[in-house]
């Protein structure tokens, strides 16, 4: 029976260095440990032997019990080291692959430039307002002192949506809505997108500008001058040449164009400037009594200006883009760099 138990003892530890992992480690647990296991069955067969070899057998059978559950409690923590390095070495991160990120979005440029010109406004008193960009013929040109047969319809090559409806050609609609609904005074800034139907390097067939008005008693040209030249100062910063150039625009007499000295050469001549050292950034005038008369407003009472000027070309000047073009294509290399 001493033989049977070490016989036992061996097998087990040899069975319990051949299990490969958890569960057929706990196979051969069972197998000479469990109730109806091996070592059971030898132990029960105690009750044959004489009253001297008894205590001799059974302190046998509890070292070989001993040495089996220490083997098996070893083995198993062996197994357990070495899925867990097996399982660290499957995840391994190589540190020298490149890193994903995440993309990161950013506003717009024209949106930032419209934020900012708004805001300038907003310190000098001016109020937000928006109109629709399918507009009625009525308060695109014809409040406007663009009557049908009018030669300015020409300067605008417009979207018609119907006879009477088109796709506005210029923010100014919104001067005639605000005033139709608000007696003066008013001062608004009126940003937005407009279409005409143009495409080449600088010109493309949806932009956006923003336009702004002041109505009041007794206002004058110099006025006009004042608020340009002080959002001027404060969009491009000072020291900047500003002058203003007679023009002509239908809703507005006298009209000027505003002129700042050119900010990539400061004057001196450049390709941006076509060696000029000026550059046109804005439209403006004393708003026409004919538009007055069309949104009934007084003209002995009431005078005021208006101003209109291009986004796209603001952001160009300010950021230094030179092609129009990149505002529309969404590139995320050009946008992510604002
Ligand atoms: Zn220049």
């Amino acid at each position: 029976m001493k033989e049977e138990l070490a016989k036992l003892a061996d097998e087990g530890v040899a069975q319990a260095a051949a299990a490969g992992d958890e569960a057929s480690l706990q196979d051969v647990r069972v197998r000479y440990l469990g109730k109806k296991g091996a070592l059971t069955r030898i132990m029960k067969g105690m009750g044959r032997l004489s009253a001297e070899e008894r205590p001799q057998v059974g302190a046998l059978a509890n070292e070989v019990k001993t040495r089996l559950e220490e083997t098996f409690a070893a083995r198993l923590e062996f197994l357990r080291e070495q899925a867990v390095a097996q399982k660290i070495a499957g995840e391994k991160i190589d540190v020298t692959l490149p890193g994903r990120c995440g993309w990161q979005g950013s506003r717009h440029p024209i949106t930032l430039v419209t934020e900012e010109v708004v805001s300038i406004f907003s310190s000098l008193g001016f109020a937000v307002a928006e109109g629709p960009e399918i507009e009625e013929d009525f308060y695109n040109f014809e409040a406007l002192n663009i009557p049908k047969d009018h030669p300015a319809r020409d300067m605008q090559d417009t979207f018609y949506i119907a006879d009477e409806v088109v796709l506005r050609t210029h923010t100014s609609p919104v001067q005639i809505r605000t005033m139709l609904a608000q007696e003066p005074p008013v001062r608004v800034v009126a940003p937005g997108t407009v279409y005409r139907r143009d495409s080449d390097l600088t010109h493309s067939p949806m932009f956006h500008q923003v336009e702004g008005f002041l109505v009041d008693r007794r206002v004058t040209f110099g006025d006009l001058k004042g608020i340009l030249t002080a959002f001027i100062e404060q969009f491009f910063g000072k020291g900047f040449g500003v002058r203003f150039r007679p023009s002509f625009f239908p809703f507005t007499e006298p009209s000027a164009e505003v002129d700042i000295e050119c900010v990539i050469c400061h004057g001196k001549g450049c390709r941006v400037c076509s060696q000029t050292g000026w550059l046109e950034i804005l439209g403006s005038g004393m708003i026409d009594p004919e538009v007055f008369r069309s949104v009934h407003y007084d003209v002995e009472t009431f005078s005021g200006f208006a101003f209109g000027m291009g986004l796209e070309r603001l952001a160009m000047l300010k950021y230094g883009v030179n092609d129009l073009r990149l505002f529309f294509e969404n590139d995320i290399r050009f946008l992510s760099q604002f």
